[in-house]
């Protein structure tokens, strides 16, 4: 079964695996893709979630980090989420 972690520690594993990794280019889109974050869960930093469910929020519905399907299935296994 899927793990289910507060979401303000989802962010932060996030923007430190997977943000900082595919936007290291770039500084201000990873300070973006921060506050991005940041606001999308406000309010609903204790709310439990899965790590892959996260991404695809950020990911997929608001388009933050604009990750591609493909790293998106490769994450899934790099990140172990299987294994949760
Ligand atoms: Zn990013």
């Amino acid at each position: 079964m899927f793990r289910k972690i507060k979401s303000i520690h989802v962010r932060n594993w996030f923007y430190g695996n997977i943000c900082t990794k595919k936007c290291s280019h770039d500084i201000k889109k990873q300070k973006c893709c921060y506050d991005q974050m940041v606001e999308i869960i406000k309010g609903h930093e204790d709310y439990l979630i899965t790590h892959k469910a996260f991404i695809w929020i950020i990911c997929h519905k608001h388009k933050v980090c604009d990750i591609s399907d493909e790293l998106f299935n490769r994450s899934a296994h790099d990140f172990g989420w299987r294994k949760l």
